[in-house]
């Protein structure tokens, strides 16, 4: 069969990797670069190179099954990573890492802060109740974070300064749309991932050398079936074949299409979408974020203490986007004289001559309407010679975008 795929990112490269061996594959990518997300940048200064991630960084060994196996499966080594969180304000007077207690008292005026203290004793209440919200709370399985937080009484500090940084991070939400995230979701996201304890947790992890090592194994077996820096305007779908049309203007014929790109992307490449199509994909807004990869260290907390590998940034005037920067020497485990990070949405704040690149990046919104909208996923993939794959239909990471090509390919008789 002839089949075209429509990005390079994850999930539809991991749809091309099986699929090429029985199939006639055709991916087209609008990017300068193979891997969409998975976006590792050569940095060269006077006498180093370094390979620095920008979008795709961290896995471990417990939520990403299917991506360990690809990467088992193509050799691709990786590495331990480290995971911590800081907080701090923009003045630097409110600081804590979760490196050590060196890092949650880097400032030390803080042993004498009451509020600081019930913050973090307030940590246990909080795993104890998210357990509880997800094994037997009936009562507030519905509620949103908002009110889930406000029934049990967390204290503002608990809230402004610990959970919501967390949870606004992790997806790289705006800190108000916070709010009305469902509480549950959140929870079995904690629990899933080890945080809702102090054991147990998983083992961080980078791709050694920068995550796209992993691409260029993965695409090894039909690189030249890429066709980068090459965007889709439309497909209509036909009887017989799907009608591919180029922003160049030209048309190409397929037997089948893998559309995987994100929701409102697909959506919009769809000429003769249906109503379900429509009432699908349009449930799943994304968020633009801009990230840039830069060397100043302004951008991380003030006292060394308090460096973390994730560092979110408390603004006196929040911005309707997540506020973080990546320490990626940590994360990378970079031997490197600068320090590397990756901080978006507070482009203005960095040092313009510090600066190596600016990416956007954007990123699923997840709302109870557009939960809802995953489990409906038959009624429109695999219908009418058309498939779509992409982080989007799980959680939003890495092992979502492989999972989502592994179904597609699986729709064809492909398997890991
Ligand atoms: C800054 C950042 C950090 C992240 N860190 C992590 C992390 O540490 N761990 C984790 O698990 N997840 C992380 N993620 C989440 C990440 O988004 C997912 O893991 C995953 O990479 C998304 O893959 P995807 O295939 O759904 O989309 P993408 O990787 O975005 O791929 C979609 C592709 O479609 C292409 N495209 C769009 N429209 C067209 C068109 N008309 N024609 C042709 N091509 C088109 C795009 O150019 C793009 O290459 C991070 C994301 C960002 C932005």
């Amino acid at each position: 069969m002839r089949i075209a795929i429509i990005g390079a990112g994850v999930s539809g490269l991991t749809a091309a990797y099986l699929l090429h061996r029985e199939h006639e594959v055709t991916v087209f990518e609008a990017g300068d670069h193979a891997g969409g997300h998975t976006n590792t940048i050569r940095v060269d200064t006077a006498h180093e190179t370094h390979h620095v991630d920008t979008g795709f960084i961290v896995f471990n060994d417990r939520n990403y099954p299917n991506f360990e196996r690809l990467l088992a499966q193509l050799g691709v080594a990786w590495q331990p990573s480290n995971m911590s969180f800081s907080v701090s304000d923009e003045q630097g007077s409110f600081e804590y890492a979760s490196t050590s207690l060196s890092g949650l008292y880097a400032n030390r005026r803080h042993l004498g802060s009451l509020a600081f203290q019930r913050m973090v004793a307030e940590v246990p209440r909080f795993q104890r109740a998210a357990r509880r919200l997800l094994e037997a709370d009936a009562e507030h399985e519905h509620l949103s974070l908002r009110e889930w937080l406000a029934a049990h009484r967390f204290s503002t500090h608990f809230v402004e300064r610990l959970i919501v940084p967390q949870v606004s991070a992790v997806w790289s939400a705006d800190p108000r749309q916070m709010w009305s995230f469902p509480a549950s979701f959140m929870a079995r996201f904690f629990a899933n991932h080890g945080m809702l304890g102090l054991r147990n947790r998983p083992q961080w992890r980078t791709v050694s050398g920068g995550s796209a090592r992993y691409v260029e194994a993965l695409t090894a077996g039909f690189a030249g079936r890429i066709q980068l820096r090459t965007p889709v305007r439309e497909v209509l779908r036909g009887e017989e074949l799907v009608t591919v049309t180029l922003a160049n203007g030209e048309s190409q014929r397929f037997d089948q299409i893998v559309i995987a790109t994100h929701s409102d992307q697909a959506l919009a490449l769809l000429g003769d979408a249906s109503e379900a199509e429509r009432r699908l994909l349009g449930a799943i807004p994304y968020q633009l974020n801009e990230a840039v990869l830069h060397t100043d260290v302004r951008l991380l907390p003030r006292r060394r203490q308090a460096w973390a590998s994730w560092n979110y940034h408390l603004l006196q005037e929040p911005r309707p986007a997540s506020t973080v920067t990546y320490h990626m020497n940590r994360l990378q485990s970079l031997r490197a004289s600068e320090q590397f990070c990756v901080t978006l949405n507070l482009s203005d704040r960095i040092d313009p001559r510090r600066i190596l690149r600016t990416i956007q990046y954007a990123h699923p919104v997840y709302t109870p309407a557009a939960l809802a909208t995953q489990r409906e996923f038959a009624q429109i993939s695999g219908v009418g010679r058309t498939h779509f794959c992409g982080a989007y239909w799980g959680w939003g990471f890495h092992e979502d975008g492989v999972v989502s090509g592994l179904r597609v390919a699986e729709h064809f008789g492909a398997r890991l």
